[in-house]
C-alpha cells in the first residue's frame, strides 16, 4: 500500500531554552557538584550534544539528604492545605509551559512530539492536581488511623517517561508530607531540571524538592545513604533487586516498579480491526520503551494469519522520523546502548528460528532509529518471548483455548500488565481472574489515570503508584 504523501510539520524548539551545564538542585537553588564531574545529555534523534549535567557522588547525595531533612522541619509544619496549594500552584504552571516541557521531553528523550504533548504533559499536570486534592484529606480517609510520612524519600525514576515518572513520585510523596531527593535517569534529565525551577519560581520551602543528577553509581549513593528513609524506584528488574538487596538490613520503606512482558491476548470473536489498533498502540507507543507495553501477542490460533496480516499492513503506515514532527508516530530510541541491546535481542530472535517483519521505511541518517518489528514463528522459550525487549519489537504465539492463553500469558517471571480482546464480557472477566497482572485492559490498552492504581507482582516488583493506594505508599499507617 502506498503512503500518503505529507508534509512535514515540525514543532519549534524556539520555546525551549537550555542551558550549557547544570548543576544540582539543592536547598532551592541551583549549586556547583562537589565532584566536579558532568557528563553529556545527547538528542537521541540527532546525537547532538543538548548539556552538560552533573555527576552526584557522595557528598552531593549527602548534601540533598540534610537539605530534604532541614526541609522536612518546615514541610512537617506546613498545613496540609497549604501543601495542597503549592502542588496546585506547580499543576498549573506545568499546564502554563506544557508546550516547553513536551519538546524538551522530546528532544532530549526521542519520544514523538504527539505523545509528550498529548499523554504525557496532560498525565503530568492530572497527576499533580489529583495529589494536591488528596492533601488535605488524609486524615479523613483512613478512618481512626494516624498517618504518618516517612520523611526523607529517596526516588529513582527512568528514561522513557522522565517527567511523567517525577509526577507519579514527586506529587504523592510531597501531598503526603515527605521531602524528596529525585535522581533522574543520565540520558533524559532535562524537564527534572525545568521542573527545579518551577519549585523555585513556586516558592516551594528550601529543602522540599531537591535534584540530584548523575549515573548509576549516583543512585546507588542514595540508595545507600542512611538519611533516607524510604526509597522509591521504577527502572529495570536488575536494578530493582540490587536496591532491596542494598536496603535488606534497615528499616526502610521501599517501592520498585519493574519490567513487564505483558500478553495482548486476541479471542477468535474480538474486533479484529479494532484490536489491530490496540495492538499496535500497546507495543509502538512510546518505541516500545513501557514497562507495562503488550509486547507478547497472544492469538488464538485460528485468526492468527488473517489478524497479522491487518497488522502487517498498518504497521507499514507508521511514520519513523523527527521526534519534533507531528506527524511521527515512532520517535528515536533512547541511547545508543538501548538500541544495541534491541538490535541484539532481535539479532538471537531470528537465529533461534523466529520470522521477522520489519516495516520499509527510510530511516535518518544519524540518531538512533529501530524499525517497527513483529515477530511470527515464535516458541515460548526464545529470549525473545521471555524478555523485556524495551523497544518497538512484538513477539507473537498462538493458543487454542481460553486456558491454555492463560497458561501461556502467566508463563513468565514479570506481572505488570496484559490486554484481553473479545466481544464477550463474561470472557473479558473469565480471562482477567486468572491473570497474574497489576493492570489488565479489556479491549483497549495503556490507559492510564491518575486514581488508578498502578504496579506488578512476581519480577515486576511491589507497591503501587496512583490512586489512594499510591498516598498509602508514602504513609506509615499507625493504628
Ligand atoms: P536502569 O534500571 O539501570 O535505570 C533506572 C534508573 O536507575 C536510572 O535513573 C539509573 O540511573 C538508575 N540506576 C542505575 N543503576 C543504579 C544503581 N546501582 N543504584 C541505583 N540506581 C541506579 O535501567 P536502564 O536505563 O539501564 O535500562 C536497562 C533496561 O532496563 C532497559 O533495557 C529496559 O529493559 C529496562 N528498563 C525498564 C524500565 C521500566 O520502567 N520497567 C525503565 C527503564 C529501563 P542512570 O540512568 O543514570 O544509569
Amino acid at each position: 500500500m502506498d503512503k500518503w504523501e505529507y508534509s512535514e510539520s515540525i514543532e519549534s524548539d524556539s520555546i525551549v531554552s537550555i542551558q550549557s551545564k547544570y548543576g544540582h538542585f539543592i536547598d532551592g537553588k541551583f549549586s556547583t557538584p562537589n565532584s566536579k564531574k558532568y557528563l553529556k545529555t545527547v538528542s537521541p534523534s540527532t546525537e547532538e550534544v543538548l548539556a552538560s549535567i552533573s555527576i552526584g557522588n557522595k557528598n552531593d547525595v549527602d548534601s540533598a539528604v540534610n537539605s530534604a531533612k532541614e526541609g522536612l522541619k518546615i514541610w512537617s509544619k506546613t498545613a496540609p492545605s497549604e501543601r495542597a496549594k503549592y502542588l496546585y500552584k506547580l499543576a498549573r504552571l506545568i499546564q502554563e509551559r506544557s508546550r516547553e516541557f513536551a519538546v524538551l521531553e522530546s528532544m532530549d528523550g526521542g519520544k514523538p512530539i504527539k505523545e509528550s504533548r498529548d499523554f504525557d504533559l496532560p498525565q503530568v499536570a492530572a497527576n499533580f492536581f489529583y495529589f494536591a486534592g488528596w492533601a488535605d484529606k488524609l486524615d479523613i480517609s483512613w478512618g481512626t488511623k494516624e498517618m504518618k510520612p516517612y520523611g526523607v524519600v529517596g526516588q529513582i525514576i527512568p528514561w522513557n517517561f522522565p517527567l511523567l515518572m517525577l509526577a507519579w513520585k514527586v506529587a504523592p510523596a510531597l501531598a503526603t508530607g515527605n521531602t524528596v531527593v529525585l535522581k533522574p535517569a543520565e540520558t533524559t534529565p532535562l524537564t527534572a531540571l525545568l521542573f527545579a525551577e518551577l519549585c523555585e519560581e513556586v516558592g516551594l520551602p528550601k529543602g522540599v524538592f531537591n535534584l540530584v543528577t548523575g549515573d548509576g553509581t549516583t543512585g546507588s549513593e542514595l540508595v545507600n545513604h542512611e538519611g533516607i528513609s524510604k526509597i522509591a524506584f521504577t527502572g529495570s528488574t536488575s536494578v530493582g533487586k540490587y536496591i532491596q538487596n542494598a536496603v535488606g538490613e534497615r528499616d526502610i520503606g521501599l517501592t520498585l516498579e519493574l519490567g513487564g512482558k505483558a500478553a495482548n491476548i486476541v479471542y477468535n470473536d474480538a474486533a479484529l480491526d479494532q484490536a489491530v489498533e490496540g495492538v499496535v498502540n500497546g507495543i509502538f507507543f512510546n518505541q516500545g520503551h513501557v514497562c507495562c507495553a503488550g509486547s507478547r501477542l497472544l492469538l488464538q490460533e485460528d485468526i492468527h494469519d488473517e489478524f497479522i496480516n491487518k497488522l502487517e499492513k498498518r504497521m507499514q503506515t507508521l511514520r519513523v522520523g523527527n521526534p519534533l514532527d507531528k506527524n511521527t508516530d515512532i520517535g528515536a530510541i533512547n541511547s545508543k546502548e538501548q538500541l544495541e541491546k534491541i538490535t541484539s535481542l532481535v539479532n538471537e530472535g531470528v537465529n533461534d528460528g523466529g520470522e521477522l517483519f520489519q516495516i520499509e521505511c527510510d530511516l535518518p541518517s544519524s540518531g538512533y532509529w529501530f524499525r517497527p518489528s513483529l515477530f511470527t514463528n515464535v516458541q515460548p522459550s526464545y529470549n525473545i518471548a521471555r524478555e523485556e525487549i524495551f523497544g518497538p519489537v512484538l513477539t507473537t504465539l498462538t493458543f487454542r483455548t481460553p486456558e491454555e492463553a492463560v497458561e501461556i500469558a502467566n508463563n513468565t517471571e514479570y506481572g505488570l500488565s496484559a490486554g484481553v480482546w473479545t466481544e464477550k464480557g463474561s470472557k473479558i472477566l473469565w480471562t482477567a481472574d486468572r491473570l497474574d497482572a497489576g493492570v489488565i485492559w479489556a479491549n483497549t490498552f495503556n490507559k492510564f489515570d491518575p486514581s488508578s492504581p498502578f504496579g506488578g507482582y512476581k519480577e515486576s516488583g511491589f507497591g503501587r503508584e496512583g490512586g489512594r493506594h499510591g498516598l498509602l505508599s508514602y504513609l506509615k499507617v499507625q493504628s
